[in-house]
Formats: C-alpha cells, sequence, structure tokens
C-alpha cells in the first residue's frame, strides 16, 4: 500500500514537473521574460504609451518629421503609434511611413517593434481604394455569419497589406438606444446576435494566426456600458445596475474572450459615477478574473487625462495616470504628447504604481508584438500586398450589401418597379456616396467624397444604369445639404411625367460626438419633401440611408414602399436599385426595433410588464408598439412554416433539446430566409422576457421547396441572471416560438 502511495505521489510530482518544465522552456515566454529583465523603467512605461500619427508626421498627409519621430521612438521609447492625420493613405504610404518607423525602432537599444493601429470598422477605413462592407447594423441584418466571417477577413487582408497588425474592431457594444450616435457600428438590440457575430468575426481576424499575413489582432470594443448613456450623447454617463450589466452588455464581452480576443478597448464614459478606466472592478476582477482575458488592455482617445479634467475623480493627472494603470490598464492611447509616460514615471518612483503592474502590462504587450511576428518582422509584408483590392472583394461587397437590404413595406405589391418604368429619383441620399458607407470612411467622419474610390456609386447612377438616361428624371445635386434637394417645388413638377417616386432619405456620415443629436425625428425639410412626394399622387418608394433608425411616422402611412438601406458600403447603390427593380430578392431582417416615437423605445425582448396595454379612459399605454418590429424584414416571396417539433417536453438537466420545423416557400420566386428561434421562460424569479432570440439560421429556398430546420439548444441558452448576480436557469416551463408555431417544454 505504501508503495503503491509512493507511486502515485511520485508519478503526480514527475508530471507537475513536466509541466512545469513544459513552461519554462516555452521560447516565446523565455524570451519575453529575458526582454523584461534588460528593460529600464523608462523603456517599460514607453512600451504603454501610444500616441497619434499627428505626434510624429508633418502637416503633409503620410509623411513622418524624422526629429518627432526620433523624439518619440528612441527618447520616449513610445510601444505603439495609431490613426491617420487626416486621411486614409495608399498602400504604397503606408509601407513607406510603416517602413520609417520599423526603421526608427531599429535603432533603439532594445530594438523592440513599435505596434501601429487603426480602426478598420467596416473595411480597412484608412486606405485608399480598400473595399468597404456594410457597418456591423447592416451586417447584423444580414444574419448571415458565413458572411460576416468573409468580409472580416477582407478586411484583415487589407490592414495587412497595408502594413497593418491591429484593428481596433469590432465594436461589441449593444445597440439599444438609437439615439446613440455610434448605433451603426452596433450589431443591434439583440444579446445573441451580438455575441455571435463579434465572437466569428474576432476569429475571422485572428483565424489564421497572428503572424499569417492574412491576420490581424482585434481589439473587442468599448469594454463595457458604452451604449448605455442617458441621453444617447456620446461618452457621457452611465447608470446601470449589474444585473442589467450582466444580462445586456456582458456577454458579448465574454464570447469575445472565449473567441481569443487578443486586445480590448476601454470605454470613455462612467458607470455609476465611476470611469470605466478606474474601475479596478471592471478591468480586473470582472475581465480578467471572471471572464479569463489574457490579452492587452489599451485605453480610449486621451481617457487617463480625462479621469482628472472631465471625470473629476483623480484631483492630478498623476493620480488619474495611478489610478487607472492600477485598475488595470496596459496600455494608454495619450496620444497627442508624452505626458503620460513622465507621470507614470513619477508615480512608479513615487511607489503609486507597484513595478509587478508595470511588468505585467509590459509583458502583455511584447507578448502581442511576439505573437503577430514583429520581432521576427517588423517591417510591411511585402507579399502581403497581393491580398489588396482583389477583384473578388466587389462581389463579397455587393453580396453584403444585398444581404443588408431589408425590405420595410411593400404596400400591394409595388415593389419591385418594372425596369421600364419612368421614375423621379429625390431627396438627399440620391446622389450621396458619404451617405451610402457612414463613418469611418477615408476619414473619420466618412463625409469626404473626394477620398472615396472613383467607380463609387450613388443611387442616381446605378438606378440609371438600369433604366437608361431617359426613364430617369431628378431635381437633385451633389452634396446632402445642397439646397436643389429640398426644393420641393422643381420636385412637384418633374414628377409629372413619371411612374414612380424614389425618394431617397436619411442620415449623412458621421461618427462619435458630431454625430450627437437631442432628437431622433427625420429632419424637417426632408418630412417636407416626402409630404410633396406624397401629394404628387404618384406612388413613392422611400428609401432610408441611415446609421440610426430616424421617426418617419408620419410619412409612413403615404409611402408604397420602404427599404432600409442602412450604410451599406461600396456597393450600396447597386444592392439599393437591384432590390427595387427585382434584380435581387431582399431578405434582410431588422436588427433593432424601429421605434414610433421618443416614448415609444421598448426593445423586443422586453418584460411582461412592458407589454401589458392598459386602458384608462382614452388613455392607452401602447405596450410593444414599433413601427417595424425587431426581426421585420419583407421578400418579393413568401415563407410558411409548419410541423414544429421538439424532441422531448421533459428538459432534464445539461441534455439538449432538438427543433424541427419546416419552411415552405410558398411564392412565385427563390429566397432566401433566416428562420429565427425565440425562447420564453413563463414563470421565473426575475420578471423573464417576453421573448429572446436564442438561434437563427439562413437558408436558401427556391420556388415551392420546403426544408426541414434543425435547432439544438440546452439550458445554458434559456439561462438569465438572478437576484444574486448569477447566470442560471430555473426549473419551470419554457415556450419556443418560430414565426407564429410555437411549442412548450418543461425544465427540470
Ligand atoms: C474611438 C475609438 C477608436 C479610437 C482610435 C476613439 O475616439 O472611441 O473607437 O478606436 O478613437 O481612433
Amino acid at each position: 500500500m505504501k508503495r503503491l502511495l509512493f507511486l502515485i505521489i511520485s508519478a503526480g510530482i514527475c508530471i507537475n514537473l513536466h509541466a512545469q518544465i513544459k513552461k519554462a522552456v516555452n521560447p516565446t515566454d523565455k524570451k519575453i521574460n529575458d526582454l523584461l529583465a534588460k528593460m529600464t523603467l523608462e523603456e517599460k512605461v514607453g512600451q504603454m504609451t501610444q500616441v497619434t500619427l499627428g505626434v510624429v508626421g508633418t502637416k503633409v498627409d503620410g509623411e513622418l518629421d524624422a526629429v518627432a519621430l526620433k523624439k518619440a521612438v528612441t527618447d520616449y521609447k513610445v510601444g505603439s503609434i495609431l490613426n491617420v492625420t487626416n486621411h486614409a493613405l495608399t498602400v504604397v504610404q503606408w509601407h513607406k511611413l510603416l517602413t520609417e518607423i520599423a526603421d526608427e525602432a531599429s535603432k533603439t537599444r532594445l530594438k523592440i517593434p513599435v505596434i501601429y493601429g487603426l480602426d478598420g470598422i467596416h473595411g480597412q477605413t484608412y486606405t485608399l481604394e480598400s473595399t468597404l462592407f456594410p457597418q456591423n447594423i447592416g451586417m447584423a441584418a444580414s444574419r448571415n455569419m458565413e458572411l460576416a466571417k468573409a468580409i472580416t477577413k477582407v478586411a484583415a487582408k487589407e490592414l495587412r497589406a497595408s502594413g497593418v497588425r491591429w484593428n481596433f474592431a469590432p465594436v461589441l457594444d449593444i445597440g439599444r438606444l438609437p439615439l446613440w450616435s455610434r448605433f451603426p457600428e452596433t450589431y443591434g438590440e439583440d444579446v445573441f446576435i451580438g455575441k455571435t457575430m463579434g465572437a466569428a468575426v474576432i476569429k475571422a481576424y485572428e483565424e489564421d494566426g497572428l503572424k499569417s499575413a492574412t491576420a490581424v489582432a482585434s481589439c473587442m470594443k468599448h469594454y463595457l456600458g458604452y451604449s448605455a448613456s442617458r441621453t444617447g450623447k456620446d461618452r457621457t454617463p452611465v447608470y446601470m445596475p449589474e444585473i442589467e450589466m450582466r444580462e445586456y452588455y456582458l456577454p458579448q464581452f465574454r464570447e469575445a474572450v472565449k473567441a481569443g480576443a487578443s486586445t480590448v478597448m476601454i470605454n470613455s464614459s462612467e458607470i455609476n459615477g465611476v470611469p470605466v478606466h478606474a474601475s479596478k472592478y471592471l478591468l480586473t476582477d470582472i475581465l480578467r478574473k471572471e471572464l479569463g482575458f489574457e490579452g492587452l488592455v489599451v485605453t480610449d482617445w486621451e481617457d487617463i487625462k480625462r479621469v482628472h479634467d472631465r471625470h473629476n475623480i483623480a484631483a492630478t493627472p498623476r493620480e488619474a495616470v495611478a489610478l487607472c494603470v492600477n485598475a488595470g490598464i496596459d496600455m494608454s492611447m495619450v496620444p497627442s504628447d508624452f505626458s503620460f509616460y513622465d507621470l507614470l514615471i513619477e508615480a512608479v518612483k513615487q511607489k503609486e504604481v507597484p513595478m509587478s503592474r508595470i511588468d505585467d502590462a509590459v509583458k502583455r504587450i511584447l507578448v502581442l508584438k511576439y505573437k503577430l511576428g514583429l520581432f521576427d518582422n517588423p517591417y510591411p509584408e511585402k507579399e502581403a500586398i497581393a491580398n489588396f483590392g482583389k477583384p473578388e472583394y466587389q462581389q463579397l461587397a455587393l453580396d453584403a450589401a444585398h444581404e443588408a437590404m431589408t425590405l420595410l413595406k411593400n404596400e400591394t405589391n409595388t415593389l419591385p418597379l418594372s425596369k421600364n418604368a419612368k421614375v423621379l429619383v429625390a431627396g438627399p441620399a440620391a446622389q450621396s456616396i458619404s451617405a451610402l458607407n457612414g463613418c469611418w470612411s477615408y476619414t473619420w467622419q466618412g463625409k469626404e467624397e473626394q477620398w472615396y474610390p472613383a467607380d463609387s456609386k450613388t443611387i442616381l447612377q446605378t438606378i440609371t444604369a438600369k433604366l437608361g438616361a431617359a426613364n430617369v428624371v431628378t431635381t437633385t445635386g451633389k452634396g446632402f445639404d445642397n439646397p436643389l434637394n429640398y426644393d420641393a417645388a422643381a420636385f412637384t413638377t418633374a414628377a409629372a411625367n413619371v411612374d414612380a417616386i424614389i425618394l431617397c432619405l436619411g442620415e449623412n456620415a458621421y461618427a462619435e460626438s458630431p454625430g450627437n443629436i437631442a432628437d431622433l425625428a427625420l429632419d424637417e425639410n426632408q418630412v417636407a419633401l416626402a409630404k410633396a412626394a406624397a401629394a404628387t399622387g404618384k406612388p413613392v418608394i422611400l428609401v432610408l440611408t441611415e446609421g440610426r433608425p430616424r421617426f418617419i411616422t408620419a410619412i409612413e402611412p403615404q409611402m408604397k414602399g420602404i427599404l432600409m438601406a442602412y450604410w451599406s458600403g461600396k456597393k450600396s447603390g447597386e444592392a439599393i436599385a437591384d432590390v427595387l427593380f427585382g434584380d435581387y430578392n431582399p431578405n434582410g431582417k431588422l436588427p433593432f426595433s424601429y421605434p414610433r416615437s421618443m416614448g415609444e423605445i421598448v426593445m423586443y425582448d422586453r418584460k411582461p410588464t412592458e407589454e401589458i396595454r392598459e386602458v384608462f379612459n382614452d388613455d392607452i399605454h401602447t405596450g410593444y408598439n414599433p413601427l417595424f418590429e425587431f426581426g421585420h424584414g419583407l421578400s418579393y416571396t413568401s415563407f410558411e412554416y409548419s410541423d414544429i417539433k421538439l424532441s422531448t417536453a421533459q428538459l432534464k438537466g445539461n441534455a439538449n433539446l432538438a427543433i424541427t420545423v419546416k419552411v415552405k416557400n410558398t411564392g412565385a420566386r427563390d429566397g432566401k430566409h433566416t428562420v429565427e428561434l425565440y425562447s420564453r421562460d413563463m414563470y421565473a424569479s426575475i420578471t423573464p422576457n417576453m421573448k429572446r432570440l436564442r438561434a437563427f439560421q439562413k437558408i436558401d429556398l427556391e420556388a415551392g421547396e420546403t426544408k426541414t430546420v434543425s435547432f439544438s439548444i440546452n439550458k445554458d441558452d434559456l439561462a438569465f441572471v438572478n437576484e444574486q448576480l448569477k447566470t442560471i436557469t430555473e426549473p419551470g416551463d419554457f415556450k419556443v416560438m418560430i414565426g407564429n408555431l410555437s411549442a412548450g417544454f418543461h425544465y427540470n
């Protein structure tokens, strides 16, 4: 017996020792530890410093100032540079610029490479001639995971081809507040779409391994709760109970960590009075310990400074630096000076930040640089250039724009219009490229059309290409604000001889704070135009190019057709024309509830008490009553569901529940269709949601064809956050719903 015990213990020790040796000889670990051991405090803090291109550039875009570059890289030893000065550069300019930066880094004592980061939000924003795809809101409408992954792969290739290996994407903030100016960058109001698409996209950015010439490090952002500000204004306070945070805002980040995200960017605002950058609870306790995130934590723009001068919770800039680094920040997007560097060195010397925290942060930065292969080759890779601008990306951009298109209304089957029709193309978006692409398009705001590829098409151009110039009239002019676009009199005269009016309204491009609005109302001059269009008596088709839902309640009844086009990138114009004239059968589904009015902003996953319609005298509480529901989207064919079946009516423990349903294309056209599976917990210790999306599948069905669609879920898919802040599934009765069908089961 003793012998046996001895053998077991020695075997245990051996395995443990073996594991330790294996760990110790991990070559990257050793290299990093050796390097770290050689680094001075200044070199370490330099690594934690990120500056913007403007700090090292001249006024001419793409050109570096050799003296400023030396100051940043050699004197301040900065670890990272980001951004553009004003607008996108060519691949050649990027290569030249990044080569000069790498050359400068190679002259430093330890030759640690600089990592460059950019915002490739819907394609590679900042390289001229890159391919831009739909914003996340449009990709969520497509409900097509494969497409989301494919466009991400192209973005990664075009970033990498430009020499950039770190992308500040994807945005994982949930879009539950349409006023928020970054709503278009979100996957909409639903947790499931956000977490599954977000995770798929992260895997696609990083899938070939970070060393491959087709991969980039992703950055999940903006952790946490950024989109929930009270007023919808960018970077303004959030008040959020933790139960809500855990139910709706955290799951996307949890999945993203599991998917292997290398980096995370922090929310610039504050939650319950605590700037997120200074929250040890959120950055260390939840992100590191609970979610197990091991990657790099970078601040957002100037945010450590703001902890002192805007949030006012640190009395001095140094206190802010110490607070944030101690909370868990690894790298500061300073980005316009070297104050962070000086202050952090002082703070360490004053023992306000322990060396262990600095070493921890620097190690994470070095690990990322190793993984990205920057130590082997810090230069832009010539072979990666071949991955830029491949012809097939254009088709992919068209596929993605097609699948984003969401047909909201089609009264008396007015659409598709005949290609023999004579049409009036009107509205401020008719001749706009920027209103088809939105934010982060060759410039931050996306408004400067001179930087877009010359073959970008407006809606007017794509419709003219389809119908011939003789059949298209317009009274519009270039420029979203051009007075010609709002000249109702000219437009009414021009409408006299046409069969239909295509009215292109919505929003021009905006990003972040410049996109702040006080009201979701559509601009008055656009509403007036819609009313003038309706007054002509001609059928009016409303095309909405917008990043967030603007109220159209007053004009909707007079529109025969409404197409939500979002900001769908390079091929938006083509996709819109294809849908309007029947060359493409639309299949997008709204990723948010299109609200009727300010007081009616209720999400689809509402609580039962939001649903109830109480009537007192004439005062009606309307419950969930959006203009168009979450998941709404019409097709030129029709689909019918039948035979919903569950594998069991008694789901036990961790077992799977299989759900099948038959879907038939009952119309005359082939079509794509997303089948969505919702569940409802009938009674729970926390008021349950009326429904939650748990799974979806996009299928192709030929006219007349029937397919059986199968889903599998288990108890984890039905879970919710309870009063003790634990994610659990309580025993009880549940319902699953697909279209108009539903079936019940019991879980225990
Ligand atoms: C935005 C981030 C972005 C950063 C760098 C900030 O203003 O909030 O999303 O990554 O700028 O461009």
